[in-house]
């Protein structure tokens, strides 16, 4: 199988700070991979790299026949908003807009009607059980219900590629668990490659793979061979 997206050699230095020195790392479809290391490592720099939020200095992405270390800003735009999914660590919820707006803002964004748009995150904000907080602003509620809020609003748009910093993070281990399940179903039924950066062993022990970033290098032995 060849991978979905696959990084080789990414470099990023922020200042005179080597975030990245030659970070690889490959994940299939259907895959979830748990990207585990010491804190200022890199592992969310890889991360932002390889979602083209943030622009490597070295190194390629390539996703669908693209490089995105060397697409435009637009085409990465786009890429992130059709084909990708991010779940924070606290969630980064448009603090203006009630629960359920938030879920439905990929679809809106992506020219779906307001009407359906909601109905659809209606239905997810029940699948991770928080359907009593769709009028409210995230302000109003709990970090745990954030969390989910944020977590339905990444899956809504059935994302090929899923990126989640520390998505248990402002979980208890019963909602952990229903997270990782909501990942593992992105992962078998869509087809999702599914990149987790985290430091719970449990979360990790979810994954198919661990790859470990040391120095801001994530040695993934499929993409040298
Ligand atoms: P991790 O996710 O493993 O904790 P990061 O990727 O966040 O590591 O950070 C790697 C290194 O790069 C750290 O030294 C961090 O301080 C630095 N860094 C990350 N992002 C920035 C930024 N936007 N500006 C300056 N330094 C940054």
């Amino acid at each position: 199988m060849s991978p979905l997206i696959e990084a080789v050699d990414l470099t990023k230095s922020f200042g005179p700070t080597r975030a990245l020195a030659g970070a690889s790392l490959a994940v299939d479809p259907g895959e979830i991979v748990a990207i585990i290391g010491p804190s200022g490592s890199g592992k969310s720099t890889l991360m932002h790299c390889m979602a083209g939020i943030v622009r490597a200095d070295g190194g390629t992405v390539q996703y669908a026949g693209r490089d995105l270390v060397r697409a435009s800003d637009a085409e990465r735009s786009r890429l992130r908003r059709e084909h990708f999914g991010f779940v924070f660590q606290f969630g980064h919820l448009v603090p203006e807009l009630t629960c359920l707006e938030n879920v439905a803002l990929p679809l809106r964004l992506n020219g779906i009607g307001r009407r359906r748009a909601e109905r659809l995150a209606t239905d997810w904000l029940e699948r991770v059980q928080v359907q009593q907080v769709a009028g409210l602003r995230p302000g109003e509620v709990s970090g745990g219900q954030a969390q989910r809020t944020a977590i339905a609003r990444a899956l809504i748009t059935t994302p090929k590629v899923v990126f989640a910093d520390e998505p248990t993070g402002a979980l208890d281990s019963l909602s952990g668990e229903l997270v990782l399940q909501l990942f593992t179903t992105a992962a078998r039924e869509s087809g999702a490659a599914v990149l987790l950066v985290t430091h719970e062993p449990r979360v990790a022990a979810y994954a198919d793979r661990e790859v470990t970033v040391r120095d801001g290098a994530a040695r993934d032995l499929r993409v040298l061979v």
